[in-house]
């Protein structure tokens, strides 16, 4: 059943990458309501997580971390469109309760995604730790061997990109094994953690159009570069 849907998913993504149009699936984190409900952290996997604890906030700004992620992603959406790709987004909106990590990596899967694009900002109870650093999935056979790869190289290339735009410290990359959404995703994933709204200076920063605008074109640049394509069509 597994194998068919991965069948099924690189039939559609060489549909897609045929037609001139990958498709990307955006998913900007967390909603409005946190999920207590639990689910297994990878397929078959006796180990329940918690679908989503929440996010995180501006220290200043009191902005919410949903609401930053989302406003992120809806430009990075306009970006991506123009340059010719095609988005899914898991949310348009911040309306219900978090639909958890395996219902995120089924759209990221339905879709033949050549990318599963996640964006969220950070929290730490030490308000001098800041930085932007990208995650993508640790490998684990019959889980991630199939986009191990793919995933780093993504996280790789969108991480440059977005220090390069939001110019804050680099934190680099991590190799994570206990995603849930990394665990069942089985197209190409990486999640990138613009920021920490719990640092004043970042906080500050994202919370404008400015450097909303400057996560999106980070964002974008990777993207389009991970895809082979010119990434001078994000803009700039
Ligand atoms: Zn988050």
């Amino acid at each position: 059943m597994r194998a068919l849907l991965v069948v099924a998913a690189l039939a559609l993504a060489a549909v897609a990458s045929a037609a001139g149009q990958p498709v990307v699936v955006l998913d900007p984190g967390h909603d409005l309501r946190a999920n207590p409900d639990t689910e297994p952290i990878g397929p078959g996997s006796s180990i329940r997580k918690i679908k989503d604890g929440g996010g995180t906030r501006g220290v200043v700004s009191g902005l919410s971390e949903v609401e930053l992620n989302l406003a992120v992603a809806l430009r990075l959406r306009t970006l991506l469109e123009r340059a010719g790709v095609r988005v899914v987004m898991t949310r348009t909106g911040t309306a219900g309760t978090s639909m958890g990590n395996v219902a995120r990596a089924r759209i990221a899967n339905e879709a033949g995604a050549a990318l599963f694009l996640r964006i969220h900002a950070d929290g730490a109870a030490d308000g001098r730790v800041r930085g932007t650093h990208t995650l993508y999935p640790a490998l684990r056979r019959g889980w991630t061997d199939d986009v191990y790869a793919p995933s780093r190289r993504a996280a790789l290339v969108l991480q440059r990109d977005v220090v390069r735009t939001l110019g804050f410290p680099d934190r680099g990359l991590q190799e994570r094994s206990d995603f849930t959404g990394f665990n069942w995703s089985d197209v190409p994933v990486a999640l990138a953690e613009l920021g920490f709204m719990t640092n004043p200076t970042e906080d500050r920063l994202l919370a404008t159009p400015a450097y909303q605008q400057r996560a999106a074109l980070g964002l974008c640049r990777g993207t389009l570069r991970f895809l082979g394509r010119e990434a001078g069509a994000c803009g700039r």
